[in-house]
């Protein structure tokens, strides 16, 4: 880990103290069980956080109801400054924090800075934001009368999120709410928690030299548990909520139980159509990284590529070749496309899914394999996989969070391609491959792809925070980050003033007294 600057990078995010697992306090870690968190780059411990206990999330949940009762009244362009301080502050840790995201997620260097390049980003269009909170205007049936809208903080948000994106998911709630007057409780994975314990380390410094409470952003730690206490608490109105769709169907049920708001962010089966009509160089680049990229577990991740007959085998053949391209090996080593799965149960999922697909009649093309021996000691490093399957494979409709790429085959025109997109339970991101206007069109009209991301001449993996971020189907509906994702994030009331002596009821009712 040294080799790579990482203990200093600890350091500067406040996390050498953290180590022995030993430290408490309300906002940063618990004292309940003790969560070790291990590199799956090398295998070796990161570190150790305790888990937030029942009487604890009490406290956390005072600290933050309380908070809110002045935050919410601050004025917005006010709440915008204290999130300029913070991406400020972020843009001085970019490094380390690129570098804690990279060793404890996996992920390339790259992609670590990149997730902190999106909070610093989601900050910029937060402070904007903080001043057009903006409601409309209508006009009155009743003479003398005035109708408009205005937007006003919900309360405490909750956040739950997954070790994919162990920093970035957590700002893009996170710096909009705080804008839109909410505070905010965040369970991060319990896979990448150190992440969270150095986001939480920021922001904290950014409160204190303002001299705001530390209730505005709170931390909890923990498994599935810590985040029931959220979904199962009254005190929350909106749960965010990033992961699987098997956890998002209970986070949704408990929530809705209690008629709370949940927004939903979960798991994709992203598709790249590839019609008679592609630039196939492109094709390559955006397929090849959409499918390898994070090593198959972004949620955006290419799992499966439509391909013209026509097209078929040159697309195929390129694919291959670029596949022997890639060197896998330590994430933080430049030099490495590939890096490792969060951990060996991700390994297990990724064999598993690959014997079945077999088993359901796929034929191999690259094939993949668990890589042992120098480098490699964590366990957790497997080779990317290209299956020729069929969509209606069973290991096909399934999203498994590794580098396996499907190649399935369509013929005639781009309506049984899009048949085929379509054609999975999941709606996140979607790409066409063409330069016919005619097909690209199709695409994205009404009857085209039904996902929440439709792409032209772009692979399915990565977005930018301007647009609204999300999924339709099971991937929940839920949008985050830019356009006006804020609004799920405030309550809209809607406000009539009279400015007359009379008092005329609408739909022109009488009621004469
Ligand atoms: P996961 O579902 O295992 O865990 C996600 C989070 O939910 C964790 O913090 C976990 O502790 C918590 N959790 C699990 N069960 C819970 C319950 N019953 N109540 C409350 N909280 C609970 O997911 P993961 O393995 O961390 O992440 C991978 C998944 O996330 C993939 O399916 C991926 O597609 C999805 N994902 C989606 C998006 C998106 O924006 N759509 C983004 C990133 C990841």
């Amino acid at each position: 880990a040294s080799a790579f600057g990482l203990d200093t990078a600890l350091k500067q995010l406040g996390l050498k103290e953290i180590n022995d697992g030993t430290s408490t306090g309300i906002n940063s870690f618990g004292s309940g069980e003790l969560i070790t968190s291990y590199s799956p780059v090398d295998g070796e411990l990161i570190g150790k956080v305790k888990a937030t206990t029942k009487a604890e999330y009490e406290k956390v949940m005072q600290a933050a109801t309380t908070a809110f009762k002045d935050w919410k009244t601050m004025p917005a362009p006010q709440r915008g400054e204290i999130v300029r301080q913070f991406g400020e502050k972020l843009r001085e840790l970019k490094e380390p924090l690129g570098k804690l995201v990279s060793y404890e997620m996996g992920k390339s260097y790259q992609e670590g800075l990149g997730e902190v390049q999106e909070m610093i980003d989601i900050c910029d269009f937060a402070v904007g934001l903080s001043r057009q909170l903006h409601g409309l205007t209508m006009h009155s049936e009743r003479p003398g009368h005035r109708m408009y809208e205005q937007y006003h903080p919900l309360g405490v948000v909750g956040i739950i999120s997954a070790f994919n994106f162990p920093v970035a998911v957590w700002a893009w709630n996170t710096a909009l709410a705080w804008v839109s007057g909410d505070v905010c409780v965040w369970k991060p994975s319990e896979k990448t928690p150190l992440c969270g314990v150095a986001c939480q380390n920021i922001i904290a410094e950014v409160l204190k030299d303002n001299n705001l409470p530390e209730g505005i952003s709170c931390l909890i730690n923990g498994d599935y548990k810590v985040g029931e206490m959220m979904t199962n608490d009254k005190r929350i109105p909106l749960v965010s909520a990033t992961g699987s769709i098997r956890m998002g169907k209970i986070v949704a049920q408990a929530v809705a139980a209690r008629l709370g708001k949940s927004l939903l962010e979960l798991g994709g089966n992203n598709a790249i159509i590839v019609t008679p009509d592609a630039d196939i160089k492109m094709t390559v680049i955006g397929a090849v990284f959409g499918a390898v990229g994070t090593a198959g577990q972004r949620c955006t991740s290419t799992r499966r590529l439509i391909v013209h007959e026509s097209v078929y085998d040159q697309v195929k053949n390129s694919v291959v070749d670029a596949y022997k391209q890639l060197r896998i090996g330590n994430p933080l080593d430049e030099n490495n496309h590939v890096g490792p799965l969060i951990d060996t149960d991700a390994v297990a999922m990724y064999n598993a899914s690959l014997k079945s697909v077999l088993q359901e009649g796929g034929q191999i093309l690259v094939e993949g394999e668990v890589l042992k021996g120098d480098g490699y000691e964590s366990g957790c490093y497997v080779k990317p996989a290209i299956v020729e399957a069929d969509n209606s494979f069973e290991t096909v409709q399934e999203e498994t969070f590794a580098p396996i790429l499907y190649l399935l085959k369509y013929s005639g025109s781009v309506e049984n391609a899009i048949a085929q997109q379509n054609g999975v339970v999941q709606g996140l991101s979607s790409a066409i491959m063409t330069n016919n206007l005619r097909e690209a069109e199709r695409f994205l009209s009404a009857a085209g792809s039904d996902c929440g991301i439709a792409n032209v001449n772009i692979g399915t993996s990565g977005a930018e925070i301007g647009g609204a971020f999300g999924g339709e189907k099971e991937t929940g509906g839920g949008r985050e980050s830019g356009s006006d994702a804020w609004k799920v994030y405030m309550r809209r009331q809607t406000n009539t003033i009279n400015y007359t002596t009379e008092l005329p009821l609408a739909q022109g009712i009488k009621f004469d007294l």
